[in-house]
């Protein structure tokens, strides 16, 4: 027996299907939002429908961004030879925080798994080849200290050594399996200073 009507049925469905929330979540969700007022609603659903059709990825370093560049790339003073690769935007914007990184970036959008079939064509890794056939001095690896963040970083090493660009990798004061946007920004500039040679 269906205990709420259909329409709500498939509000809680979508919900659920969201990254961290589970069904309690989304039937409180779902209830929350059919008694907010129905200007609230709408412009919360009109936010998500242009997030989706304006955000798109820098051309240069694939982070999402509302420009066809992103104010790092689009910024002179920033060294454009020095490239941090990391995961995810949610990444890129943890070292921004810090005001102490100079270079530029470059997002991956996931990592290596090959536990759930995410291999090295699946994540901006191409793109960052291509990257390198330009002025490049160093390649700073800062994806997750996670299995997938360890084996996305160790592939990216073997791919770079042979072009004798500088690889080097983040210090491992982050802690295991730690998301990089959870560290706070004295343990970020530690492991950005500490970083070793691959
Ligand atoms: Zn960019």
């Amino acid at each position: 027996m269906d205990l709420y009507s259909g329409h709500i049925n498939k509000l809680i469905e979508e919900l659920a299907a969201l990254p961290g929330i589970g069904s309690k979540s989304a039937q409180r969700l779902a209830f929350y939002l059919i008694n907010m007022p129905q200007d609230r609603v709408k412009r919360l659903a009109d936010s998500i429908l242009e997030a989706k059709e304006n955000v798109r990825y820098c051309r240069e370093c694939y982070t999402l961004t509302d420009n066809e560049i992103c104010p790092v790339c689009a910024n002179k003073k920033r060294d454009h030879k020095t490239i941090m690769v990391v995961e995810n935007t949610r990444d890129l914007a943890a070292y921004e925080k810090t005001g102490r990184y100079e270079g530029v970036y470059h997002v991956l959008h996931g990592a290596i798994s090959p536990m759930l079939g995410i291999g090295p064509g699946d994540i901006k890794l191409k793109e960052l080849i291509e990257r390198l056939e330009g002025d490049v001095k160093e390649v700073i690896i800062a994806t997750n200290s996670s299995l997938e963040g360890e084996t996305t970083a160790m592939y990216i090493s073997k791919m770079i050594k042979p072009t004798g660009i500088r690889v080097t990798r983040i210090a491992s004061g982050v802690p295991v399996g730690g998301d990089l946007e959870y560290i706070d920004e004295v343990t970020l500039l530690r492991a950005l200073e500490g970083r070793v040679e691959l």
